[in-house]
């Protein structure tokens, strides 16, 4: 190809479709990576969930190791789109269009997934969390494509909350995901991801570092939500202010725990 950046790759062509039905985008040359067998399988190996980059997102649900392994992501999933779309839309399109409030991105955060992605140079992988470099910027060369998701299998209890102004087949206000692991009572790693806050996907750092050690209890899971309200700078849109973003993600913090560890709200 003499010059990769003028090619645009489709997959299930749910999100580049809207673009240029809008006339916001026009495609001078198409790769449609729809006919590659090998990209739309979802394996299992050494503790790692591959997920192709053809895999469909109602391949991803329909998949029994997916649904064991990561229910949050399974969750996301299954609150996207419709059955039609699900039936046509990829998850790696979901990581490529880089949207923040793209809905499978924050699970396949919280669970540490990483991009392989190749070119004629070779194959590289980059962790999820390195991928968003700006406004639905990603680190994806102009010579690259993505050829797999691979997910790591860690023993946690892990969550996906989304807030829209519909309760179904709607695009989020604040997306959330959360992986916590608890050893003898006490949050020994926590890893929490938003999306709709910041122009990418956002991790809580000071949330995650507030709750590291801590004794897992009602009271600390509520100082959480606050921090976790204070740690955001939403914009404003027509889809919700910035104080009514605040208050989503400290309730998806609740709504996360009241799930996960519902005792210790007894
Ligand atoms: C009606 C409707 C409802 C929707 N609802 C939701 C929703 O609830 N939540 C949500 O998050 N999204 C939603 N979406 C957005 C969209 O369906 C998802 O983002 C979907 O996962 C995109 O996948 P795709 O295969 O169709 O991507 P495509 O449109 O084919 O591609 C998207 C981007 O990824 C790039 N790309 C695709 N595959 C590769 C690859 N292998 N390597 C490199 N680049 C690649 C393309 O060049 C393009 O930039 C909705 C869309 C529609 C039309």
């Amino acid at each position: 190809v003499d010059n990769p950046s003028k090619l645009t790759l489709i997959s299930g062509d749910t999100d580049i479709m809207v673009g240029v039905n809008l006339g916001k985008f026009q495609p001078q040359k198409i790769v449609d990576l729809h006919r590659i067998r090998e990209f739309t399988c979802i394996s299992r190996d050494n503790g790692l969930i591959t997920i192709g980059a053809r895999a469909t997102l109602s391949d991803v649900l329909d998949n029994e190791e997916v649904r064991r392994s990561f229910p949050a992501l399974t969750e996301a999933v299954r609150q996207m789109c419709s059955t039609p779309i699900r039936n046509v839309a990829t998850l790696v399109g979901n990581v490529c269009t880089a949207s923040p409030i793209a809905d499978a991105i924050p699970p396949l955060l919280a669970y540490d997934a990483t991009v392989v992605v190749q070119s004629i140079k070779g194959t590289r992988q980059v962790p999820l969390r390195d991928w968003f470099k700006s406004y639905r910027k990603t680190a994806l060369g102009h010579d690259e494509v993505i050829v797999a998701i691979e997910i790591p299998i860690i023993d946690c209890l892990a969550s996906f909350e989304k807030t829209g102004k519909r309760k179904t087949l709607d695009i989020a206000t604040v997306n959330s995901a959360l992986a916590v692991q608890v050893k003898k009572g006490h949050f020994e790693t926590v890893r929490l991801f938003f999306g709709g806050v910041a122009a990418v996907p956002f991790e809580a750092e000071m949330t995650s570092e507030f709750l590291i050690g801590k004794e897992a209890g009602e009271a600390v899971i509520y100082e959480a939500s606050r921090i976790a309200a204070k740690e955001i700078s939403p914009l404003s849109d027509v889809r919700g202010s910035l104080e009514f973003r605040r208050q989503l993600a400290a309730n998806h913090i609740i709504k996360h725990f009241t799930k996960l560890m519902p005792s210790l709200f007894e």
